[in-house]
């Protein structure tokens, strides 16, 4: 069926990652948090199509290419451990993927291995919901720690920072491997609430995607990439502010509360429709219970929002 690779024509490869990035992107700014499988499936090249993941397997290379083209990490509901809780090393701050199985040589870890050794990019998908994945790249596998059975996984721009980090080991910057960390799971944690939220403000429904925000309850609480979503709520960038600068809180039983002051204020639409005729309110959550927030947080959050007054 894939016949029609010429095996000495370099820019194949090259192409055929090229053209898919640009089509995950395109279809990423049309909207979507993140894609179901069947429509990751519908990527065509060359006028055939070309599976960007597998449906089982982790590490995913297409029959017309010599290495991985795709890694994915499954989705575990909140309060299950997430598989890629132990991608970080916390020692170093670096992503850290697992071997499929247990043996060095199997198909796809020698593809991934490969895709290593040729420095080419790959997409991580991470799934954000049951059969639903936000596609990160690209990303680069950098170096291998055979003993641990896992490849180390860099994102994007430093993905040259750290393949000086493996041949010379301290070159790399804390911040640098803090930032990569954080930026690929600050888009897995939006892709998370978005989906969870339906990708509405839980507290006035405004659901222009672009102009939402996935917030963290409490913020200093750092959960990698794993069920942040019972931390998360979705909001637009009107009501984030007004969480965070405390014109408003969300009692624990997810009622609006609007500072006193405010209500007591004379002014233009938005204080009056955006804020003081959504005092009492309830917000919306996710109709899963267990992607709801949690109450100890939301308690911890409006305790100090009490305290400021
Ligand atoms: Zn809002």
């Amino acid at each position: 069926m894939f016949d029609y690779r010429c095996p000495s024509d370099d820019d194949f490869d090259t192409r055929l990652r090229a053209e898919a990035f640009s089509w995950l992107t395109n279809k990423m700014r049309r909207g979507p948090e993140y894609l179901a499988y069947s429509e990751i499936q519908k990527f065509i090249f060359d006028g055939r199509p070309v599976p960007l993941k597998d449906r089982v397997k982790g590490i995913w290379k297409p029959a017309i290419l010599s290495s991985a083209l795709s890694i994915t990490t499954t989705y575990r509901p909140p309060g299950v451990e997430r598989p890629y809780d132990d991608l970080i090393h916390k020692s170093d701050g670096l992503l850290r993927y697992k071997w499929n199985g247990m043996k060095r040589d199997e198909a796809t870890n020698r593809a991934l291995r490969s895709a290593m050794e040729e420095g080419v990019p790959l997409i991580w998908f991470f799934a954000v919901g049951k059969g639903v994945f936000k596609p990160v790249f690209p990303v680069y596998a950098v170096a291998e720690e055979e003993e641990a059975q896992q490849f180390i996984v860099n994102a994007d721009a430093s993905h040259v920072a750290a393949q000086i980090e493996a041949e010379q080991p301290g070159s790399m910057s804390k911040n640098q491997k803090v930032k990569v960390r954080n930026e690929l799971f600050s888009a897995v944690f939006r892709g998370t609430v978005m989906r969870a939220y339906r990708s509405r403000c839980a507290v006035c429904s405004f659901r222009h995607g672009p102009m939402l925000e996935a917030t963290k309850i409490i913020k200093e609480i750092d959960h990698g990439a794993g069920a942040a979503v019972t931390n998360g709520i979705a909001l637009c960038v009107f009501h984030r502010s007004a969480l965070e600068v405390g014109a408003l809180g969300i009692q624990p039983d997810l009622v609006v509360q609007v500072r006193p002051a405010l209500m007591r204020e004379d002014g233009g639409p938005m204080l009056r429709y955006g804020l003081q005729e959504l005092h009492g309110k309830r917000i919306s959550v996710p109709s899963v219970r267990a992607e709801r927030p949690r109450q100890d947080l939301l308690e911890r959050a409006f305790e100090r929002f009490r305290q400021a007054d």
